[in-house]
């Protein structure tokens, strides 16, 4: 049902996203909206990669379906949303549930934004005001005992973020292979 063109595009996609991870100015590319295709208020990609050490999942998303807006947080309320849903985001198994055979415990996650570099500073924010959108960008890293029992990952992002996230493309690549699945609503992926 996938192409071999696909295929090649997928893994092309994931080979660079693991070369260069998700950089810290990816809004500017947001700025012309439409530039690589990702900024798309409700859609999410969703990568996911298994390895020797267990799997890696990066969320590249418009910052609005986490957060409910883009702007630099300046109000009170705005930083108390941004605090939270970084902490939200932080804590990844709550938003990914992996089979237990595959042993799969978080060791880290990263959150890139410009939203969040922008935080506590003075507002000298002269992109940040003045372009409309801004991504949200996070790597969750997975280490797992088992990690050639890793089948299945359930995906718990839509009861997360019911506000915002309403489709998930969701792609990964195992040593068995590469498939991708679009979600619109909490699901598991079989991941071979
Ligand atoms: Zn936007």
């Amino acid at each position: 049902m996938k192409t071999t063109t696909h295929w090649t595009g997928t893994l092309a996609l994931l080979a660079s996203l693991m070369a260069a991870p998700l950089s810290a100015d990816e809004h500017t590319h947001a700025a012309g909206h439409e530039q690589h295709g990702a900024h798309e208020h409700g859609v999410a990609t969703l990568s996911l990669a298994t390895g020797e050490a267990g799997l890696e999942i990066m969320l590249e998303s418009p910052a609005a379906n986490l957060l409910g807006f883009e702007h630099t947080a300046t109000s009170a309320a705005d930083k108390q949303k941004l605090a939270d849903v970084k902490l939200k985001l932080e804590a990844g198994a709550d938003l990914f549930a992996i089979n237990a055979e595959a042993g799969c415990a978080l060791k880290d996650a990263e959150i890139v934004s410009a939203l969040l570099e922008d935080e506590g500073q003075p507002s000298n924010d002269t992109h940040a005001e003045a372009e409309t959108h801004n991504d949200m960008d996070v790597t969750w890293a997975f280490v797992c005992t088992q990690p050639a029992e890793l089948k299945e990952v359930t995906v718990k992002l839509f009861s997360a973020f019911p506000d915002g996230v309403q489709t998930i493309r969701a792609e990964w690549v195992t040593d068995k292979g590469a498939s991708a699945q679009e979600l619109t609503q909490d699901d598991t992926l079989q991941l071979n």
